[in-house]
């Protein structure tokens, strides 16, 4: 009996290698296929004159060693997504950026962070939002995208679901840096002196307190992987100021962030509000799906109609053949590419490159 048992076991145990065999040649290199990936640190006012050459130094620095570990995972034959997910880390990590430490202040004073991911194969999603103590929001927008039965987690519910997972709740001090709360002192004292200007004839408009210069510096991902899958990502803190539990369009899927293998990767940085209104990174997507549109018009046309509205910002966009677009209409965003035939560009202004 008994070794007849084992005989069946060391069968059945071949029969199941052999898809893992098949699935890893499958998914192997086709010889000569680009791969690579684009990065963005934030749409807004960034120029030249109101930039120190250090902090500008700084900023490429940080861009590069995003996009290096980003192109590393690829090069390596990892996922799209998990090139996502390690560019975005370390920008998160950074706090020169506003995602993850050095995140912009809400209206209460601390860092509230919002994320979403799409894997392009299966056009899976996760998105969390309003989290006060996930250090890498990303990975829990990935973790909820692959470990849960839904697509978005909020708040509290948010960071259990992650204490189940083992993730340790850091305190929102760890976020907050003195540059960021300047910022939010700022704004609220304009928003003190805008108060002061209203008369009953003229209310302000809803979103007028939403300064443009203060919110710069979410950040994203899009990848195509050495297999031709692509995956999109982003990460934030939002606006500075923020009240009543905003949500901007950083983890709205189709907002901003979507990605489908048919059409391509998007993630988007700007004023939220419009981006979703908008429905900034699918609008993209469905002019190339309904029209045949080129990834490079689709983002103009749609970055238009973000204008149109009054909005401003930008969204970085890859296809499946690896073409990309980097469009925007505020005056700078932190951007930067590599392709396994293309070195690394890394740039900032509205004159430098934009693919
Ligand atoms: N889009 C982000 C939001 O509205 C902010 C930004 O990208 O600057 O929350």
């Amino acid at each position: 009996m008994k070794p007849l048992l084992l005989r069946f076991f060391v069968f059945s145990a071949a029969l199941a290698a052999v898809p893992c065999f098949a699935l890893s040649l499958a998914t192997s290199v086709p010889a000569g296929k680009r791969y690579g990936l684009v990065i963005h640190g934030g749409a807004g006012v960034i120029e030249r004159a109101a930039m120190s050459p250090e902090r500008e130094a700084e900023y490429r620095t940080a861009l590069n060693q995003a996009l290096q570990a980003g192109y590393a995972v690829l090069d390596q034959g990892g996922s799209a997504l998990e090139a996502v997910t390690a560019a975005i880390n370390l920008m998160e990590d950074n706090p020169l950026f506003n995602a993850g430490k050095g995140a912009v202040f809400n209206a209460d004073g601390i860092c509230e962070l919002d994320a979403s991911v799409m894997d392009g194969r299966t056009q899976a999603a996760g998105a969390v939002a309003a989290l006060h103590h996930i250090k890498n929001p990303i990975n829990l927008a990935r973790d909820v995208m692959l470990k849960s039965e839904h697509v978005m987690l909020v708040g509290d519910g948010a960071e259990k679901f992650a204490q189940s997972l083992g993730y340790q709740l850091v305190p929102n001090a760890y976020f907050q840096t003195d540059w960021r709360r300047e910022q939010l002192k700022k704004a609220q004292e304009q928003e003190k002196e805008k108060a002061g200007k209203k008369t009953a004839a003229l209310p302000a408009a809803p979103v007028d307190y939403f300064t443009r210069t203060l919110r710069w510096g979410t950040v994203g991902c899009v990848a195509l992987d050495r297999a031709g899958n692509l995956a999109a990502g982003t990460s934030t803190g939002g606006m500075t100021n923020k009240k009543y539990g905003r949500v901007g369009d950083a983890p709205i899927i189709g907002a901003g962030t979507y990605a489908n293998n048919a059409t391509c990767a998007v993630s988007a940085t700007g004023w939220g509000e419009f981006f979703i209104r908008v429905g900034v990174a699918r609008d993209i997507a469905a002019q190339m799906e309904y029209r045949g549109t080129p990834l490079r018009a689709a983002a103009a046309a749609t970055i238009a109609k973000v204008a149109q509205l009054g909005g401003d910002g930008g969204v970085i966009a890859l296809d499946a053949q690896g073409d990309i677009a980097m469009e925007f209409n505020s005056p700078g965003m932190y951007r930067a590419f590599r392709f396994s035939d293309r070195p690394a560009v890394i740039a900032i202004y509205g004159d430098e490159a934009k693919n």
